[in-house]
């Protein structure tokens, strides 16, 4: 399997070689030339098998130049500390057999350390990365520069803490992240981990990043200590491979739990923001999982909603602040990967698109390629309101707990089947847990949280619900504070050749 770009035809490359280097130089996104088709008895098959199997079984797919040792190797390292045997679970929320409404599954995606989804993807890429630096023959240390508004920071120390070859270094606003997001940080282990506050807001810290990506100079220092910089952001297709697993692995969990037969059609609903989690439903589909049609769930930031509807894309919009904050996007990135294969590979066409985006911010795809979408996508979008009111009425009706983004999939969902009457099983991504979000999901449930520290709002929501508040939230208040460092943020780039001239 080799890989070409969304923007131009370029010299396919490996699997190792894309993941390593993240972005095509052309400013596309690395692409598989074609998309693998795999068979009704090999998602039959996967019903015996366990979580880490399946990713074996997916990864070697699309990552041809891994050896099936290697992908198995990096599937253990990545789904351990997964505190579920099934490592991502599918809880039914409607069982009753006389029940007339089909079953909803909800696949639980954070069952690890930071308890949202992107661990998924992020505890698996800092191996695939281990590994292709081998495999491409780069003695270079690699150092991981991020910035984050709270939980993309956590999760990348998460998966590169201790992985050999590799260093991560995380710069957060000092005043910009909660209390629990600056504790899940500043008391990570590792040795090759550094974790400084920024002082500023979010925007600074990511325009420092960004600069010091683009500064030649630190670029050449760097060289001549042997290191190298690289991203673990969405677009990376390293990211991306792992995240197709689990459709396939939801599905088997509902033939084995008997909600469906093999070769039925479902609906998975995504709830969505950079467009990555859903992207990773759609090459399950092109690849042959049986599925009608796939839910796009949106915020009140709702450019996909519109673009699904009218085949226009436009950023320029106002932007709202919302209790699902991992969706507040206004550009999906990885959209461009679905322009590209919907359009059977025109990069002349998504290149035209995202110079448009680029300069007007908007851009209206041709009706041919809008008339396929519709083939396969439904979206919807969902209000505060509707959000608190479907955490609320899914914990009376099922006794089961939502997180925010999780209800808007769910609201969505409703909203769907309410239009179409279509009442086909569902498999709805389920993307953190409700301890992650506690204070908005207290405050659906009726509770008020007014001058309720974070740590007593777990115990609250414990309380209230008799859930299980996860292991990493429960343990955190106790945890050694490891990295007190503040700088300016005309410092980061100074911070950033101190750290990599660190030994470890
Ligand atoms: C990142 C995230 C999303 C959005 O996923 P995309 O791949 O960016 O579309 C949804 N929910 C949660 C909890 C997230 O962290």
């Amino acid at each position: 399997m080799k890989y070409t770009s969304t923007r131009s035809k370029i010299k396919p490359l490996d699997s190792a070689e894309a993941i390593l280097q993240g972005l095509a130089e052309d400013g596309g996104l690395f692409v598989p030339e074609k998309i693998p088709k795999v068979t009704l008895e090999e998602i039959d098959a996967l019903r015996e098998k366990s979580y880490e199997e399946r990713a074996e079984w997916l990864l070697g797919k699309y990552l041809t130049d891994y050896t099936e040792y290697e992908l198995g190797e990096c599937a253990e390292l990545a789904y351990n500390w997964f505190d579920v045997p099934a490592r991502i679970p599918v809880a039914i929320l409607i069982q009753d057999p006389n029940n007339p409404v089909a079953p909803v599954g909800s696949m639980e995606l954070w069952h690890g350390p930071t308890s949202a989804f992107k661990d998924v993807a992020l505890q698996m890429l800092p191996h695939l990365m281990r590994i292709a630096l081998k495999k491409v023959g780069e003695t270079k240390e690699i150092l991981i520069l991020v910035a984050t508004s709270g939980d993309t920071g956590k999760a990348a120390l998460a998966g590169f803490a201790d992985v050999p070859q590799t260093k991560i270094m995380v710069f957060y606003p000092e005043d910009g992240v909660s209390k629990i997001q600056r504790l899940q940080m500043v008391t990570q282990v590792g040795k090759n981990v550094n974790v400084t506050a920024v002082k500023g807001n979010f925007d600074d810290a990511q325009n420092g990043v960004k600069k010091i990506f683009n500064d030649e100079k630190i670029r050449e220092e760097l060289d001549k200590l042997n290191v190298k910089l690289s991203s673990a952001n969405s677009i990376n297709w390293g990211r991306l491979v792992p995240q197709i697993t689990y459709y396939f692995s939801g599905y088997a969990e509902l033939i084995k739990s008997k909600q469906i037969a093999l070769g039925e059609k479902i609906i998975i609903s995504v709830p969505t923001g950079n467009f990555g989690n859903i992207l990773a439903a759609y090459y399950a589909i092109k690849m042959g999982l049986p599925v009608k049609k796939l839910i796009c769930a949106s915020n009140v930031n709702n450019v996909l909603t519109e673009f699904f509807a009218t085949g226009t894309y436009n950023r320029n919009r106002k932007f709202f602040k919302t209790i699902t904050p991992s969706m507040d996007i206004l550009i999906s990135s990885n959209l461009e990967r679905l322009l590209y294969h919907e359009s059977d590979g025109n990069y002349k066409l998504v290149n035209r698109y995202m110079t448009e985006l680029n300069t007007l911010g908007k851009y209206k795809i041709d009706k041919k390629l809008k008339a396929r979408l519709d083939k396969i996508f439904y979206a919807e979008y969902v209000t505060e309101d509707e959000t608190r009111e479907f955490i609320k009425r899914v914990y009376d009706s099922f006794g089961y707990l939502l997180d925010t983004h999780t209800a808007v999939s769910i609201a969505a969902l409703s909203k769907y089947r309410g239009k179409t009457r279509d009442f086909t099983p569902i498999l709805s991504a389920s993307t953190a847990s409700p301890y992650k979000f506690t204070s908005a999901v207290l405050t659906a449930l009726g509770q008020s949280v007014e001058g309720v520290d974070d740590f007593a709002q777990l115990k609250m929501l414990n309380d209230l619900t008799n859930t299980k508040i996860p292991r990493n939230l429960a343990e955190l208040s106790k945890a050694k504070i490891l990295h007190e460092d503040v700088c300016e943020k005309e410092e980061m780039a100074q911070r950033v050749l101190q750290f990599a001239a660190e030994k470890i």
